[in-house]
């Protein structure tokens, strides 16, 4: 199918008097790489929670290829390939990494083939030699690939990857880095919501700036980082 894989039309987030989101139009394409950033409150997470359906807007629609989901629970827009990482990984830590990916298989779409699935998966992201370790005893970084991991089990065409490298090193980062990038090449159109800013500008190719849950720039790297409203709103100046 073609046309985008991903679009959010008018979508807007109160809570009580306070709208926290909107309205915002967003168009994603198919293997797309799109940053996502803005101040703290500036309304990312909201977004992203109306994308993956935790959060069901007050107005708007979200569609995802081409199918209206905002009504759709987020299981099941996982099942669709509408697939989300966590901040904070949460694996299941008296399980094996393996173990940790035969659960989301078996949730959203178990199949008989499950291991060798989940396998590919672990190799995807470079944990394979990991796949009968305890889930705790991972480091930081292999914790963030696990969490990519649970997220590609269901064969996304969309991997949203919220704040996928906080915490770790710039050469954990490249790692990371080289891993979506990868998968982008693959075909999954990703969307990085991060704060390490020049990890999205390397990662993007077109990135949308937020300040007070509006959109002040949708535009590529080079031309946000000149955009002298994100320089006032985001750095400051
Ligand atoms: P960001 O991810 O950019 O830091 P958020 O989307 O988390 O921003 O928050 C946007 C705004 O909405 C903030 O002012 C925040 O305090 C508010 N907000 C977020 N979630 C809730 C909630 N559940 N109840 C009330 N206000 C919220």
């Amino acid at each position: 199918m073609s046309g985008p894989i991903l679009e959010v039309r008018g979508v807007e987030q109160r809570f009580g008097p306070f709208r926290a989101l909107g309205p915002v139009d967003l168009v994603l394409h198919r293997g797309e790489r799109l940053g996502i950033i803005g101040p703290n409150g500036s309304g990312k997470t909201t977004l992203i929670n109306c994308i993956s359906g935790t959060l069901r807007p007050q107005e708007g629609r979200v569609l995802f290829d081409g199918v209206d989901v905002t009504d759709v629970p987020p299981h099941r827009r996982a099942r669709m390939g509408l697939s989300r990482s966590f901040q904070i990984p949460k694996p299941f830590t008296g399980m094996t990494v393996l173990e940790n990916l035969l659960v989301p298989i078996d949730q959203i779409s178990p199949s008989a083939d499950a291991e060798d699935r989940a396998i590919a998966v672990l190799e995807s992201v470079g944990l394979q030699r990991r796949a009968a370790h305890e889930a705790g005893d991972l480091s930081q970084l292999e914790l963030r690939k696990l969490e990519l991991a649970r997220a590609l089990v269901v064969e996304p065409k969309v991997l949203v990857a919220d704040e996928a490298m906080a915490g770790l090193s710039e050469g954990e980062i490249d790692d990371v880095l080289a891993i979506l990038t990868r998968l982008s090449g693959t075909g999954i159109a990703v969307i990085m919501i991060e704060h390490i800013m020049h990890a999205v500008m390397r990662f993007s190719t077109r990135i949308v700036c937020f300040e007070t849950g509006r959109t002040i720039a949708d535009a590529a790297p080079d031309v946000i980082a000149a955009d002298p409203l994100v320089q006032k709103v985001y750095f400051g100046e």
